[in-house]
């Protein structure tokens, strides 16, 4: 699917983060139209087509491209959690993990694979294809919408959301469903694209991640007091990561319309190649500096939150 057309069948939202429904229009792109809360200022596409709230859109996207060769040797490729796998680490060193939002199970293969005999792994996920792939490389799968999920009585030490929560169009509804499926001092992640990014100021509407499939958009101000609505969590550290320079310039030069998913797949995949790169040294050290500099401005590419939940709740 290159395209997709919005139908006749809208569906208008209240703010995601604090339920108001005063908002003013912010942006448009296409048929995209963006607009930001006037009580808490949190940015949101309002109103969004009926298959992309329901999370149906993902269902008929999987095959496409999420299991395009190009995409699973990205998502498969030792670099690219990289991150993520940090962050994780630091916070939670073994136990039972949910991965929501799990597409085709790269994240939770590389936690087993690296790191054997210290978690257990679940994933779950409304892309049917992507998770018969995550089933394929042994990876325990939940096909059940989260919301929807009966863990009968199971508790995680840790519910990972990785770039999932700007997708969905109720995200505080799964960050609550998160805390009620945490054992007390569990750890709950999230990973979503940062609306101050450098890449977002330089480009603006250009941006390739703003797109309709992106439902809500965060800076670090308003991802803050979104997890203020999930009483049960406490947020432990809000910090940022990635920087792509790559999508800058191709960005850049382009027109403002949506990057084709299998184009979007091979850049993708040729990042990872450049990361992975023995020549590229001296190249990846001064990315690796510039990355820190745009972290410490709070221009990094991603918002990483993590929050843990409180005993007794
Ligand atoms: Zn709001």
């Amino acid at each position: 699917m290159t395209e997709h057309q919005l139908s006749a069948d809208l569906v208008h939202r209240v703010c995601p983060s604090c339920a108001e429904k005063t908002a003013s229009p912010y942006l448009e792109k296409g048929a995209l139209r963006l607009v930001q809360c006037g009580n808490c200022s949190m940015i949101y596409a309002n109103p969004v087509e009926s298959a992309l709230a329901s999370g149906q859109f993902y269902d008929r996207l999987s095959v496409p491209f999420y299991l395009s060769r190009d995409k699973l040797e990205s998502d498969y490729a030792p670099v690219r959690f990289e991150r993520e796998l940090r962050w994780f680490r630091s916070w939670c060193r073994k136990g039972a993990v949910l991965d929501v939002g799990c597409s085709t199970g790269a994240f939770l293969f590389q936690l087993k694979s690296r790191f054997p005999g210290d978690y257990t792994v679940t994933g779950t996920d409304v892309a049917g294809a992507a998770l018969d792939h995550a089933e394929s490389r042994g990876i325990e799968i939940v096909r059940e919408s989260f919301l929807d999920c009966d863990f009968g009585g199971r508790r995680f030490d840790a519910v990972t959301f990785w770039a999932v929560i700007e997708h969905l169009a109720e995200p505080g509804k799964f960050l609550g469903k998160a805390a009620a499926q945490l054992k007390a001092g569990g750890h709950c992640f999230v990973l979503v694209p940062n609306m101050k990014s450098l890449a977002a100021r330089l480009l603006g509407v250009k941006y390739r991640y703003i797109m309709p499939d992106h439902l809500n958009y965060f800076t670090a101000g308003t991802l803050r007091r979104f997890a203020a609505s999930a009483p049960a969590l406490e947020v432990v550290r809000l910090g940022q990561s990635h920087f792509n320079p790559v999508v800058i310039l191709k960005d850049f030069r382009r027109r403002a319309d949506r990057v084709a998913d299998g184009e979007r797949a091979r850049l993708l995949k040729r990042t990872t190649a450049m990361k992975q790169s023995p020549w590229l040294g001296p190249v990846r050290w001064l990315y690796s500096a510039v990355e820190r500099v745009l972290i410490t401005m709070g221009l990094a590419d991603n918002l990483v939150l993590v929050m843990r939940k409180k005993q007794g709740d």
